[in-house]
Formats: C-alpha cells, sequence, structure tokens
C-alpha cells in the first residue's frame, strides 16, 4: 500500500502514521519529497486493511501496489533512482562500469588490474575473495587475505571495490572491506542472505539467477529493500538456455523490462552473460545502447593465467578498447562515459 500524506503535513503526523502502520503489522518505508510525503507500507498480505488509516486527518489516500514486488517497483516510486553508491552516483547520465578479475588471486595481480581499470576510466574495482564454485575442488578464493589486497588496491587507485558475499555469517567481515556488496547469481533466491544485506546499510549489486525470472528476481529484490536497505543495483549476467554456442544467453530484453518495472538502476555483465572475450565489447555496446546504467566487465593482467573465468576476461588493452568503443554509443543515447586518466 502507498499511504499519500497531505500537503504540509509535519514530521510529526509522519510519525504517526509510521506507528499506526506499526501496529497494524505492517513496515513503513517512508519517501520524503519536496512536494509531498509518502509512506510505503508492506507486510503479509493477510494483515487488516489500511485503508482505516484515511480517517487521519494528514493522509490524503491509501493506494494498493498492485505488483507482486513493492517497494522496487515503479508504482511505488515512478522516477528513476539515483543512487549514491560510495560516492558515485549510479543511474544518472553518467554510466558506471566496474572491472577487475574474477577472482583476487595474488598482490601483484590485483593492483595491476586496478591500475589498468582506473586508468581506462571505469569508478570500480571488481574481485572476488570468495567465491562460489560449481565445483568444491575449484579455487574458492583467498577469503580474508584477498579482501585485505582489495582494500589496499583501493588505496592506491581511488576506485571503489565491489565483492561478493556468499554467506550470512561473512557479512560482518565484507561489510568491513567492501564499498559494494556482491549477490551472485548462485544466491539470488538465498532469501537468509538477502534479507542479511538488507539489514546493513551497504550498496548490494544484486546479480539475476540464471533460472530466475523476471517476476521472480524483483520478488527477490524486494527481500533486500524490506529491510530498509534501498542501495540496490539490479544486475543482468545471462541466463540458462538451450543454447551452447555461449555460456549463457545475455538476456538484453531484462533491460528495458526492468527500467520499466522499477525505479532500481540496472547493471549488465557481459562477460558472464557471453562467456567468451571476444564476445564482451559488442555486448557492452548492446548493453548501453537497451539503456543500461553501467558494466560489469571481468578483465584480468594475464587471461591466460586466471584461476577463474579466463576465457572471458579481458586483458588490459582489450579493456581499454572495449571502454573507448562504448563512449560513442553512450553518447548516442544521451549518457556519458567517462575518459581515460591523463597520463
Ligand atoms: C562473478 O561475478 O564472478 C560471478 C560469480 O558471477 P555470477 O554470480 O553472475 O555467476
Ligand atoms: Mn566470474
Amino acid at each position: 500500500m502507498i499511504i499519500v500524506m497531505k500537503k504540509g503535513s509535519t514530521a510529526e503526523d509522519l510519525k504517526r502514521v509510521e506507528v499506526r502502520v506499526t501496529e497494524l503489522g505492517y513496515r513503513p518505508h517512508p519517501i520524503v519529497g519536496v512536494e509531498r510525503t509518502i509512506v510505503g507500507a508492506v507486510g503479509h498480505e493477510d494483515k487488516t486493511p489500511l485503508h482505516d488509516l484515511e480517517a487521519m486527518d494528514c493522509v490524503e489516500a491509501v493506494i494498493p501496489i498492485l505488483r507482486p514486488y513493492k517497494l522496487v517497483s515503479r508504482e511505488f516510486k515512478p522516477e528513476a533512482s539515483v543512487l549514491d553508491v560510495a560516492g558515485v552516483a549510479v543511474g544518472g547520465r553518467e554510466l558506471v562500469v566496474m572491472a577487475g578479475p574474477c577472482s583476487v588471486e595474488s598482490r601483484d595481480q590485483i593492483l595491476k588490474s586496478a591500475d589498468a581499470v582506473a586508468a581506462a576510466g571505469a569508478q570500480f574495482l571488481r574481485g572476488g575473495a570468495f567465491k562460489p564454485r560449481t565445483s568444491p575442488y575449484a579455487f574458492q578464493g583467498l577469503r580474508r587475505e584477498g579482501l585485505e589486497l582489495l582494500a589496499e588496491a583501493r588505496k592506491r587507485t581511488g576506485l571503489r571495490v565491489v565483492t561478493e558475499v556468499v554467506s550470512v555469517e561473512d557479512v560482518p567481515l565484507l561489510v568491513e572491506y567492501a564499498d559494494v556488496l556482491q549477490i551472485g547469481a548462485r544466491n539470488c533466491q538465498n532469501y537468509a542472505l538477502l534479507a542479511a544485506v538488507g539489514e546493513t546499510r551497504k550498496p548490494v549489486l544484486f546479480k539475476r539467477g540464471m533460472a530466475t525470472t523476471i517476476k521472480e528476481y524483483l520478488q527477490a529484490a524486494e527481500y533486500i529493500l524490506d529491510r530498509g536497505n534501498y542501495t540496490v543495483l539490479l544486475c543482468e549476467r545471462g541466463i540458462r538456455t538451450f543454447e551452447t554456442a555461449t555460456r549463457n544467453t545475455l538476456d538484453l530484453n531484462a533491460v528495458p523490462v526492468l527500467k520499466r518495472e522499477t525505479h532500481l538502476p540496472v547493471i549488465v555483465d557481459p562477460s558472464h552473460g557471453t562467456g567468451y572475450a571476444d564476445l564482451v565489447p559488442a555486448m557492452a555496446r548492446a548493453a548501453v545502447a537497451a539503456g543500461a546504467d553501467g558494466l560489469m566487465i571481468e578483465m584480468h593482467p594475464n587471461p591466460s593465467e586466471a584461476l577463474s573465468d579466463g576465457p572471458q576476461s579481458l586483458g588490459p588493452a582489450d579493456f581499454e578498447g572495449l571502454m573507448r568503443s562504448v563512449r560513442p554509443v553512450a553518447e548516442a543515447v544521451g549518457r556519458a562515459l567517462t575518459g581515460p586518466k591523463q597520463k
């Protein structure tokens, strides 16, 4: 439900509404606007209806949200959200790029990656320290040591760090080190983990599951916002189809669908979406043309030696080339991409 406050209602009125909403068994999510304040009230659908609130002198109207996802929907917030992600605006005119290796492997590897990522004009360094690998025998990540190396790379370059959290008990450790918590495709419907990151106030890069419909994906995102964490970036990273020429099928339909259905920014990951480095630049350009707010790209100083996802990782020169080729596409659709750092 959306509770629309009357024009000129006070902070005290808002408090009264929040208290009443809570008493009725819902969670209040206020958005204080310049013109008007609204309160999203979400909770179990079998609770007492909220229409009685219309009797309160400060309430203009109580409107149902018809979509199965509520706080993420455009019904709740019609205008696109421009989110402050560790000091970087995401969802505005400027595109954001998150790049780096699949996994943090060594000090030399992550510092070289960070230097190349920063030099090409990206704002975020990605790199997994906790890896959700398909096989238990594959490299699982450097864990805490990996996080420390990412922190060193951040200090050296000023890049913000995006890194994955795979379990609820690791959330406090990741909060200490990361600027953005990544939830990977394999955990897209791990509701306990979603609720745990929802309890933090760290920005979340939330990847779509490999077999998750958009409707299921948005209901999963709702778990994060429902806990009060509204800084959520959606990420299309490819879905499973019958096609075997590529690792996944990058669902670019999802970009305009997500932009229509939600106010949250949309990032596209063409690295996992294709699985092959030579396909990544074309799909990065296509993603930007389709309206993505940013890209996540795997880049490794030496892809042939990568401990994970080498075949889909670009070397530093190819990454720089990708950035160069995306720039005119960004401009053609009214967006901008930061230029390379002056040497
Ligand atoms: C990753 O970003 O390296 C990763 C594991 O991605 P996904 O969860 O999309 O497979
Ligand atoms: Mn990867």
